[in-house]
């Protein structure tokens, strides 16, 4: 039994998670708490430092095996000063959060903005384990990401580092707006959101495709419709997958990955997305760059968050 223990904690606009994991990420417990935004600044911070504690407690453990507490959070994070600059939907923006837990908990904290540790999480112990440089993209409602380069996760000078979903790469004649107010981001083409707006326009252009007959458009009806053979599903799809892998095939001459991993909730359209991207990235990447990288699916899912929190902070 080792006594090098740390916490990760991933905040969500629901939900506040807690992992103690051992230094190869491994999580030996879990607990989770809801988040209770609407009760304010202050409740939100109890609950943190509350439920950390109640995880160590849980698992049997003394607070004093805890090495370090390392902290996920949606928004933009000043990763160097431990500062929370904005979360939209936490009522944590310009809190000192690294601070104050080291205050409260009485352990180093680190804080990092939540895709960035997503992408630590799978880079340490899940889809890019043995590997020291791997991107992770994570598609959801948005486009996200992370950039880890011999083990560490590359937040950058204003934690903006692996913003992988605001790559314009979309070119000028096809590009829409994009949520971050600029034109033609891998975002409008990879996300959810993109692949309905795209189904949304065929089917406002009356082409005939089954999914004016789907109840919901969401992505995966797009997907399970490409997947029974319907042309114009098929051709969101294979949109998506290009963009993705020509953006893989930029990254690829930046940092040289040897893994992309793909997480989130698009990416449970498993191997039929994925051959496609790779695809797109062999069609697109300079040979030397693509040469053994391989391209995968995440393996942690909701645990990434809590596994990479408390990786920020294994080296403690
Ligand atoms: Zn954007």
């Amino acid at each position: 039994m080792t006594d090098k223990w740390y916490l990760g904690i991933d905040i969500g606009g629901t939900s506040i998670k807690v992992g103690l994991c051992d230094v190869d990420g491994a999580l030996a417990h879990t607990y989770e708490g809801p988040t209770e935004t609407d009760r304010g600044r202050e409740c939100v911070l109890d609950n943190i430092a509350a439920y950390a504690r109640r995880c160590v407690e849980e698992a049997g453990m003394d607070w004093g095996q805890i090495r370090g507490v390392g902290v996920g959070i949606p928004g933009q994070i000043d990763a160097v000063r431990g500062v929370v600059e904005f979360a939209a939907n936490l009522p944590l923006s310009g809190v000192r959060l690294k601070d104050h837990l080291e205050k409260v908990l009485g352990k180093p904290v680190r804080i990092g903005n939540d895709a960035n540790v997503a992408a630590l999480g799978e880079a340490l112990s899940g889809a890019g384990r043995g590997a020291a440089n791997s991107v992770t993209y994570t598609l959801g409602t948005g486009v996200g990401g992370g950039i880890v380069v011999n083990g560490r996760v590359v937040d950058g000078f204003s934690g903006m580092g692996g913003e992988l979903g605001h790559m314009t790469i979309v070119p000028d004649s096809e590009a829409v707006r994009c949520g971050c107010g600029r034109i033609g981001c891998l975002e409008t083409v990879a996300s959810a959101t993109g692949i309905v707006r795209m189904a949304r326009e065929a089917l406002e252009q009356g082409v005939r495709t089954t999914l004016s007959e789907a109840g919901a458009l969401t992505a995966k009806a797009v997907f399970d419709a490409a997947k029974a053979g319907d042309d114009t599903a098929r051709r969101i799809v294979d949109r998506a997958a290009h963009y993705l892998g020509l953006s893989m095939a930029q990254v690829a001459v930046i940092v040289n990955p040897e893994r992309f991993i793909v997480g989130g909730g698009v990416a449970a359209a498993g191997e039929f997305l994925l051959e496609r991207v790779r695809k797109s990235f062999r069609a697109h990447a300079l040979d030397r760059a693509r040469e053994g990288v391989v391209i995968v699916a995440a393996e942690l899912g909701n645990c990434a968050g809590m596994i990479g929190a408390a990786g920020l902070v294994r080296d403690l």
